[in-house]
């Protein structure tokens, strides 16, 4: 099949490489020059395991980038709209992008002849794609939908560092649809997958996304409230989880409490819904507090921290990790962010190390002291913490025998408690 993609960040790039994959003709659009420059030498804009391989099979044979939505339209039968969706002031969904995006892709088929399918795989609130998508591509295109063109939705459940994994290994394909016939071009694009596709109508598949992410978010402030009560009474919360996760009602993912949710999908996508909620005059006090127990949880960082360090002021403290979690260079929503901003309003001098994200985090934080390894940032420092789950921080040692008080706070749980010399106190444990 021939298939655009409209935005080249985490889902587009990997959605339109894998496609390209499963033998379609695939050309990405996106506004921004860098990113179409680096699609077309075959280097992925963003980190992602095993993309570079796939995209560097890809590039330049099967997959094309451009900032020409006319070429793009005119060259594919199907568009796949992967454009941001962030909050808005008030913590509802920012739909600027894809109302751009439907505008442009609208405009050009104004002039096509033949039969177009565009598809929102971008996560939007329900109604967004019949209220807002298709009459913005019916007024710009002169046209009706369901009849001279197809409009349907496909919510992408990635997780980003495994982004090409669970794209090629779905759980579930939801296709969600309000004509029959943009429902079957879409089904028959994942023709040969083997996990149950859902079919919906578009209302219907964007609720599922919004209902997955807000589960999972609700899973993880679930087990940090339980882990901060049982920090408080001496209980491992992990031996507890581990105990609870065995019910094959509830299962043993998601269970892990330690420092909280980040990311470019949690956080925002359950405003988003708690924004969508209000608007239809219900106040979700559920999915209120699963934010309110997030936003707390750095904060317990904070005091765990001062509680062996009462005066941060002028002291070193090493961050160790940046990305919102570990295999990704993404700092979206990251625990880091408030962490290294309490850290600073307190006086302290933050050291930084992460393996992929340190760049990014320059963007927030220039002036604190970046460096590329976790040793040379605990190198004098009256105290380290853990914000994300990398690896490696689990195979360090004798890197905490360089700082000048070997306390540790490991907000990931990935740390030994065990190491020699080091003072170890876990968020939740
Ligand atoms: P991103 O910010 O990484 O990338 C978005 C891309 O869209 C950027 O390259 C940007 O330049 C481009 N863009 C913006 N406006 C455009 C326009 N008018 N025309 C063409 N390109 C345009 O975003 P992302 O993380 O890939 O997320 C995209 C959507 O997918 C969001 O709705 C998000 O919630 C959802 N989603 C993200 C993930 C994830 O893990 N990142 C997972 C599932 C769903």
């Amino acid at each position: 099949m021939k298939i655009s993609i409209i935005g080249t960040g985490y889902v587009g790039t990997v959605t339109g490489t894998c496609f390209a994959h499963r033998g379609n003709d695939v050309i990405c659009v996106d506004v921004d020059p860098g990113r179409i420059n680096k699609i077309n030498q075959g280097i992925p804009p963003i980190y992602e395991e095993g993309l570079e391989e796939l995209l560097k099979e890809h590039a330049g044979k099967n997959l094309e980038a451009t900032a020409d939505y006319d070429y793009a339209i005119t060259n594919s039968d199907i568009s796949f709209i992967c454009v941001p969706t962030p909050t808005d002031a008030s913590g509802k969904i920012d739909l600027r992008f894809i109302r751009e995006a439907s505008r442009s892709i609208g405009e050009r088929l104004k002039n096509k002849s033949s039969y177009h399918v565009v598809v929102v795989k971008s996560t939007v609130v329900p109604e967004t794609t019949e209220k807002v998508v298709t009459p913005i591509l019916e007024q710009a295109s002169g046209k009706k939908a369901g009849k001279d063109f197809g409009v349907g939705m496909n919510p992408e459940f990635l997780r980003e560092g495994k982004a090409v994994y669970d794209f090629m290994n779905p759980d579930r394909i939801v296709v969600g649809a309000d004509d029959p016939m943009a429902g079957e071009v879409i089904r028959n694009l994942y023709a040969g997958y083997t996990c149950p596709i859902l079919t919906a109508d578009t209302k219907t598949a964007e609720m599922i996304k919004y209902v997955s992410n807000a589960f999972l978010a609700t899973k993880i402030s679930f087990s940090n409230e339980v882990g901060n009560i049982c920090k408080l009474l001496g209980i491992d919360t992990y031996k507890v989880m581990e105990g609870v996760g065995l019910d094959a009602r509830i299962s043993p993912h998601f269970l892990r409490s330690g420092l909280g949710f980040g990311g470019s999908c949690f956080p925002k996508d359950v405003k988003a819904l708690v924004g969508k909620a209000s608007e239809v005059d219900y106040e979700p006090i559920l999915l209120k507090t699963v934010l309110e127990v997030n936003e707390r949880q750095p904060l317990i960082a904070l005091r765990l921290l001062k509680k062996h360090v009462p005066d941060l002021n002028g002291k070193k403290i090493a961050v160790l990790g940046l990305a919102f979690k570990n295999d990704t260079d993404d700092i979206r929503e990251s625990r880091a962010i408030p962490l290294i901003g309490m850290l600073l309003a307190e006086g302290a001098v933050v050291t930084a190390y992460d393996p992929m994200a340190s760049e990014h985090m320059k963007n927030v934080y220039p002036n604190i002291s970046y460096f590329s390894n976790a040793g040379d940032a605990l190198d004098g420092a009256d105290a380290c913490l853990i914000a994300t789950e990398w690896g490696e921080f689990g195979k360090l040692n004798g890197e905490f025998g360089r700082m000048k008080s070997k306390i540790v706070i490991d907000g990931r749980r990935v740390v030994n408690p065990d190491i020699k010399g080091i003072t170890y106190e876990g968020i939740c444990w």
